[in-house]
């Protein structure tokens, strides 16, 4: 695909997302060579700042890059950083965008960007629609010279009230094919990966049904806590933070019929498809029944000692938001009636992994009687991260006398290949929209239709807050009654055991 020669906005330049992941991306495309020939990145917010102190920041002296940059000449690093640009909105981003309009069409002008312009929102989500609506004021989403597109950060939307609610702000100014909802979990080569798994071998794809698959299990677990991000999390919690957004976009990828082709808009319509077809926990009953969480509390790792979640700056002493979340789900359609999805997310938990294990139907008729039987089902273990790879659990014989058998693994691993050159998933995206494709970016209604499966569980997680919420230690799995939740399919699998 051809890159054309464009302009990237960045508002909240000053902020973290910015300096950790978005120049390191676009440092990495220039390095190979994926940027256009005429190219520049102008950085917006309201720190007073000048264009050379924003290259020293985020490029020249930034503590994310220099890893990066150690081995390049010097000359090649500055030549990067001369793509940067700063223009500050003063206190406010209300401001008047007239100054902001120039500075664009003279950077345009110096170097024949074709006034292609790429605004990414890289601010808190309460500006979105003010920046969009400011952006408009001053003339700069006409299309009239080149093309504009407009990259939206997560969280997008609160509930699915707010989220309609922003969609409709922004649709106001932009149109659909122009808005690029960032999930940056579709930017992961394993996430991308279960849709080459499904649809690209015969081998698979028969038996991912109802007929063949037993249960479907995810688990997202962070090692940390909150970090720095205490005051942002305990406004939102597991559940908004991790399993509306990159949890969904993961189950969606396992649910959806295959699309008629590649093309983005197929992908998009087989996805809302599949997030429309989750069944809907409606009554307090049910979601009580079906879901948990917890809160971490402080512990003793390693002889270290570890705060607990009501300890961590920024967090209500009294907080009640869960920092752990555990759901059953069913989907109610052809392929999937009856198949149990049980998916759990947490932070402070022993190891970091996000992996979905598709558990097979153990055979109906047992021929080598093993006492075990469940240990013994073949399992298809996609690792989204680390140790990146697909793994195939199944029944060897045990060399001996008799017939007792044994699981053995396929694997594959990403770090195998020879070109073992994963792409950061912002790198991916980034490069994406500057192309044009939105296959790996959420569609408005594929957010809406996350949001109405979670709202409901919200709503009655926030009327019973004492209701199914447990402690548990930190570095830990998270409550113990989160296994009761997955009991019938004998217990969550280790994610540590490859
Ligand atoms: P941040 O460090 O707080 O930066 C926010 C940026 O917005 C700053 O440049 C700030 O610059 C600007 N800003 C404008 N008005 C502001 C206001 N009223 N209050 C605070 N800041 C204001 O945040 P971030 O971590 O970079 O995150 C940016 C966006 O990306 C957020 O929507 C966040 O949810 C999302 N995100 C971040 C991460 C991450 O790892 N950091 C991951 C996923 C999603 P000025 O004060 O100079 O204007």
């Amino acid at each position: 695909k051809k890159t054309l020669n464009q302009m990237l906005i960045i508002f909240g330049a000053s902020g973290d997302l910015t300096a950790r992941k978005l120049i390191p991306a676009i440092y990495n495309l220039y390095k190979g060579q994926h940027l256009p020939e005429n190219f520049v990145v102008l950085g917006v917010s309201r720190s007073n700042m000048g264009s050379e102190e924003f290259r020293s920041k985020v490029v020249l002296e930034s503590e994310f890059l220099q890893k990066k940059i150690a081995k390049e000449e010097k000359d090649f690093v500055q030549k990067f950083a001369d793509k940067l640009y700063y223009e500050d909105l003063g206190t406010d981003y209300d401001a008047s965008y007239e100054k902001l309009a120039k500075r664009i069409n003279q950077l345009d002008e110096e170097h024949g960007t074709d006034g292609n312009l790429i605004f990414y929102l890289s601010t808190p989500p309460s500006l979105y629609e003010t920046i969009a609506k400011n952006l408009h004021d001053a003339g700069l989403t006409k299309e009239e010279k080149g093309w504009r597109r407009l990259i939206v950060e997560k969280p997008f939307g609160y509930n699915l009230k707010s989220a309609k609610a922003l969609n409709d702000g922004l649709h106001y100014y932009f149109n659909e094919g122009q808005v690029y909802r960032i999930d940056h979990y579709l930017g992961k080569e394993t996430v991308q990966n279960l849709l080459v798994t499904r649809f690209s071998n015969s081998i698979f794809e028969p038996l991912w049904n109802r007929r063949y698959i037993h249960h479907v299990e995810i688990t997202n677990a962070e090692t940390v806590g909150v970090e720095k991000r205490g005051g942002y999390y305990d406004k939102s919690g597991a559940l908004r933070d991790m399993f509306q957004s990159h949890l969904l976009q993961i189950v969606s990828l396992i649910v959806m019929e295959p699309p008629i082709s590649s093309d983005a808009e197929e992908i998009r319509d087989e996805k809302v498809k599949a997030l429309k077809s989750l069944r809907i926990m409606k009554d307090e009953e049910t979601i009580i029944k079906n879901t948990l969480r917890g809160q971490y509390v402080g512990s003793t790792i390693g002889g270290k000692k570890v705060k607990g979640y009501r300890e961590e700056e920024g967090v209500n002493p009294e907080s009640t938001t869960e920092t752990f979340a555990a759901l059953k789900f069913y989907v109610d359609n052809w392929r999937w009636k009856d198949v149990p999805f049980y998916v759990r997310t947490g932070k402070a938990m022993p190891t970091k992994v996000t992996e979905v294990v598709i558990h097979f139907k153990t055979p109906h008729h047992e021929v080598f009687k093993s006492q075990d039987v469940y240990k013994k089902d073949n399992k298809l273990i996609i690792r989204i991260q680390p140790d990146e790879g697909v793994l195939l659990k199944f029944g060897v014989k045990v060399p001996g006398l008799g017939f007792h058998v044994e699981q053995a693994n396929m694997d594959f691993y990403y770090s195998d290949l020879d070109s073992a050159q994963v792409m950061d998933a912002y790198e991916r995206l980034l490069l994406d929209a500057m192309q044009g494709d939105t296959t790996l970016y959420a569609r408005a209604d594929e957010v809406e239709a996350a949001w109405r499966f979670v709202d409901p569980i919200l709503e009655c997680w926030e009327n019973n807050p004492s209701v199914n919420t447990y402690g548990y230690a930190a570095g830990t799995w998270g409550p113990k009654n989160s296994d009761e939740l997955i009991e019938d399919s004998f217990g969550w699998r280790n994610p540590g055991d490859l």
